[in-house]
């Protein structure tokens, strides 16, 4: 590289919101219908029909709005973008161009410090198109148009990312926002939440902005710094051979990490945007702002510094948790049964429990152990009425049986005091018969300890509690010294 150049970054994200029914029609939203069971007159764009806005979509705009500390538009229009596409049916895509609902906002991609906060130039609404499916069918391309319809909020941010490791965090900390105000479902593989890059470069220290290429088909931030990395060195080297970045729009490839031209990137006036003369202009009352103000959750950053101070969480640990509503919300509930160590809960949600979880393909929100369920094991082990070796095996038959915690500890208890006495005897019978290793660990060959747990648990035919039988070895060990 023979100069310094400087990486900009701007992201377009498209968040898919959760609603139960379409943007402009009564069609339901869930995602896996068969192709083409989930779009009505409506979403197919059949003369005649016309759109009714989906007041649940406005307020999930409004409220990332408030999250953002955005502008919301007393006034919001929505304006057909024209276009032509086998799953666009209508030939124009309803969007926002002018007055969108969100303006000017602000995220942090580090969230105790203020200053690295990128600018959300807007948030509009706009329907999403259908889709075409290739290779299902031979030479043929299907189309799918359960998608038509569904609500989108497209995020803007300013061009002022810097490097691609600063752009996933900062696609972290929206992922974790929209998901925590339960608008989104944050799925990036099922496209629920999806970006397309627009990356620049130039050279340091100047500060017009290059020409940018706009990168499609971004479903995971793998492939996200991977694309951006990609493109900043194939930009860096055609602007130092003496030629010029073309504006246009490209496909990252997984399979070679690389991202090739699609197509030549439309400029606005392609679009022929128009205000659409089916709906009418949003009016949005102060009141109506106001009263979803109020009743917003906690946000991420708040229960950040909440998990670090009041829990003394680690950042790494509250990033795991924060990772889905559901685990922190289950988080919170486990310590509910009045656990005085979170980290032992966490330590139990994210070990033992996540591989049950994961074995069964089930999210925490359904797991069969419930979250008070959970922390009552917890407790048990912290309180000491059961030994910590335990655990693994009583929460996996929790998992499997249903059974409550109290019932199975209570029932481990009974079995373990019958033991007790038993593990008595047998200790007393392996320090008779090894005298000759007992002097040894007397006169400081502590190692030999192994061997006589070894014995005790021979004895035992497996059943001893192994760190029960270290504890009362040394103390009889070490109190006829
Ligand atoms: P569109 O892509 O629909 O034409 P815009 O022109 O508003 O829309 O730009 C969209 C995104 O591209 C924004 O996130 C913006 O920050 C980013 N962007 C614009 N110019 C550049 C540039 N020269 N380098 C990097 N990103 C850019
Ligand atoms: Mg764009």
């Amino acid at each position: 590289m023979k100069e310094n150049w400087d990486l900009v970054i701007g992201l377009e994200i498209h968040v898919q919101l959760t609603t139960a029914s379409k943007i402009f029609s009564a069609t339901s939203n869930s995602f896996g219908a068969d192709p083409n069971c989930q779009a009505n007159i409506v979403d197919l764009g059949f003369p005649g029909t016309l759109p009714v806005i989906n007041e649940e979509a406005i307020k999930k705009a409004i409220t990332f709005g408030i999250a953002v500390n955005a502008n919301i538009a007393n006034e919001s229009i929505f304006a057909r973008k024209n276009y032509f596409y086998p799953d666009l049916p209508k030939g124009y895509q309803i969007s926002q161009y002018e007055a969108p609902i969100v303006a000017n906002g602000k995220l942090r991609i580090h969230p105790t410090e203020e200053d690295s906060a990128i600018i959300i130039e807007r948030a509009h609404l706009e329907e999403d198109a259908g889709k075409s499916i290739h290779f299902t069918h031979q030479n043929y391309t299907g189309i799918d148009l359960n998608r038509a319809g569904t609500p989108l909020l497209e995020i803007v941010t300013a061009p002022s990312i810097k490097s691609s490791k600063d752009a996933i965090r900062f696609l972290k900390r929206l992922r974790e926002l929209v998901t925590h105000l339960e608008i989104c479902d944050g799925n990036m593989q099922e496209g629920s939440f999806r970006c397309d890059a627009n990356v620049s470069v130039r050279k340091s220290g100047t500060t017009k902005l290059g020409t940018r290429a706009e990168i499609k088909n971004l479903n995971s931030f793998k492939f996200i710094e991977s694309a951006i990395e990609f493109e900043r060195a194939r930009q860096i080297e055609l602007l130092e051979s003496g030629e010029n970045v073309i504006q246009e729009t490209r496909l990252y490839d997984e399979k070679t990490q690389e991202t090739r031209s699609m197509r030549v990137k439309e400029n606005e006036f392609d679009y022929r945007y128009f205000p659409d003369p089916d709906l009418l202009p949003v009016v949005i009352d102060e009141t109506v702002i106001e009263s979803i103000r109020a009743s917003l959750p906690e946000l991420p950053d708040k229960k950040r510094s909440r998990y670090s101070k009041v829990l003394n969480m680690s950042a790494k640990d509250t990033n795991l948790l924060l990772n889905s509503p559901s685990t922190s919300k289950y988080f919170e509930d486990s310590l509910s049964v009045g656990l005085k160590d979170p980290k032992a809960s966490f330590n139990w949600i994210t070990g033992e429990l996540f591989r049950l979880l994961k074995k069964s393909e089930v999210d925490i929100s359904d797991s069969k152990v419930s979250a008070t369920e959970l922390g009552l094991l917890v407790l048990a082990m912290e309180e000491g009425s059961l030994p910590k070796s335990k655990g693994k095996e009583i929460l996996n038959n929790m998992w499997e049986t249903g059974t409550s915690a109290k019932i199975l500890i209570e029932k481990q208890m009974s079995e373990s005091s019958l033991s007790i006495s038993d593990l008595e005897n047998w200790l007393e019978e392996v320090l008779t018969e090894n005298h000759k290793q007992v002097e040894e660990f007397r006169s400081g060959k502590e190692k030999i300890l192994g061997f006589l747990i070894g014995q005790v648990m021979k004895k035992s035919k497996g059943r001893g509690d192994p760190r029960l039988i270290n504890d009362e070895l040394l103390k009889k060990l070490r109190a006829q010294n």
